[in-house]
């Protein structure tokens, strides 16, 4: 539980010893990671989030932990860990809010993915290592003013003037934005192809505005990404892929993370009903011993376990090369919204003491309305299962 002025004592549950099936240096990682979230981000989050304020200085800490693209191989700075490693990080850093994930999803799946997948060897020397450990950090331009579940119609583009490209466009909703060194992005060519660029905050006619008034993801700082005839030097394309189908291998990656992630705020939210509900009392009884009560807590519990096989098991996927994009749209979409409907289960069952900041799941649940809608909305990914059943597509 993440509250101001009190002690973080989350304990997570486990009710189908589903750690059995963790190895050590799995455990070991969660153990890590869960620390460091009681010690950087629980005492703060609360702060952090009603003031709106991100919490820049704490990248490098994430950097140093590991927290930034265990997958990418150490050579380039990253952990070389399995994707069962990177949702578990995922999880114990959402579990502390969902918007510190967002900073680490995004570094790790969206800008770091791209440059190790798809970038040149002198691309992936010059930015993994910096992005590892935190001494830049980017963000990852596909969505659009009027492009966002269609992120194929972009308008965004370059023109090739012979010793550099020539960017226009402009780019909405980015995560990280204000603060990006480095942004990954994603533009048309003149033959309309898409293609990923590297482009660098000190790039003339490149600017990052802000986008203010969020309820959601408040400790997330989102932002514009506007490009005004921005000189991108030739090298900074991202030579290996290109093609929609170069940013949806990012999205998978992260949308992957995403459902670890939403998995620790909704046993965030759990745990903290759990601890009330055998504090509270009312009746003279503690309001656990009450069957409503009960019918809630065994509810969610239910749900985080079911939650909990799903990600392990796609987790083996992803680590033999199998998940499918179908199979992560049901794990992002189910997870979300389980998470979703715990964290309003259990501010119920805080009564009015749960709609303060002195209990997280106002927080998660604002947070969670944002992780329902991006890296695709909760009905795109539905339709996306709808094609995968019948082989027809309801979306285009
Ligand atoms: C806090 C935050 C951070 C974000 N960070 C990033 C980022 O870092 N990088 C990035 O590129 N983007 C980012 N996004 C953007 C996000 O991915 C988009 O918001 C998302 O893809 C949805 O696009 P949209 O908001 O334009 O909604 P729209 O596409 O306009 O959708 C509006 C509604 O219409 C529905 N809809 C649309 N098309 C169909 C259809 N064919 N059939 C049925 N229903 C449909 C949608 O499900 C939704 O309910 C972020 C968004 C938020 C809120």
């Amino acid at each position: 539980m993440a509250q101001s002025g009190k002690q973080d004592e989350f304990e997570s549950p486990d009710f189908y010893n589903i750690d059995d099936l963790l190895t050590e240096e799995h455990k070991l990682i969660r153990s890590s990671i869960r620390d460091f979230v009681k010690q950087e981000i629980s005492p703060n989050i609360e702060e952090w989030s009603q003031k709106a304020h991100f919490p820049k200085e704490i990248v490098p800490k994430f950097g140093e932990i590991g927290i930034f693209g265990p997958f990418v191989p150490i050579k380039y700075g990253g952990g070389g860990l399995d994707y069962t490693a990177y949702g578990i990080i995922m999880q114990e850093v959402e579990r502390g809010d969902s918007g510190m994930r967002s900073t680490a999803s995004v570094q790790g799946s969206l800008v770091m993915y791209p440059i190790y997948k798809f970038g040149s060897e002198e691309q992936k020397m010059k930015y993994l290592p910096k992005l590892a450990s935190g001494e830049m950090l980017g963000c990852f331009g596909l969505t659009e003013p009027d492009y966002g579940s269609n992120p194929g119609g972009m308008v965004t583009n370059f023109k090739d003037m012979g010793d550099h490209y020539l960017l226009n466009g402009a780019k909405m909703w980015i995560s990280n934005a204000p603060h990006a060194d480095v942004a990954v992005i994603w533009a048309k060519n003149e033959e309309g192809r898409v293609h990923g660029l590297i482009v660098e905050r000190s790039m003339e006619g490149f600017s990052t505005p802000e986008t203010h008034n969020k309820w959601s993801l408040r400790a997330s700082t989102t932002g514009e990404l506007v490009f005004d005839n921005v000189r991108v030097p030739k090298e900074n394309l991202l030579p290996e892929k290109s093609g929609l189908g170069a940013p949806l291998m990012c999205l998978d990656s992260a949308r992957y993370g995403i459902a670890w992630g939403a998995l620790g705020a909704a046993m965030d939210c759990y745990d903290a009903a759990r601890r009330y509900s055998l504090e509270r009392i009312q009746f003279d009884k503690p309001i656990g011993s009450f069957q409503l009560i009960q019918k809630k807590l065994a509810e969610m519990l239910t749900e985080i376990t079911k939650a909990q096989l799903v990600v392990w098991r796609l987790g083996k996927l992803m680590d033999e090369g199998k998940a499918t994009t179908a199979q992560i749209s049901l794990a992002k979409r189910n997870n979300v919204e389980i998470a979703l409907n715990i964290a309003r289960e259990a501010r119920q069952i805080h009564g009015a003491m749960g709609i303060t900041g002195e209990y997280p799941m106002m927080r998660h649940m604002a947070n969670l309305e944002s992780v329902l809608t991006y890296e695709g909305t909760h009905d795109i990914h539905l339709l996306v299962l709808g094609h995968e059943i019948t082989g027809i597509s309801a979306f285009k």
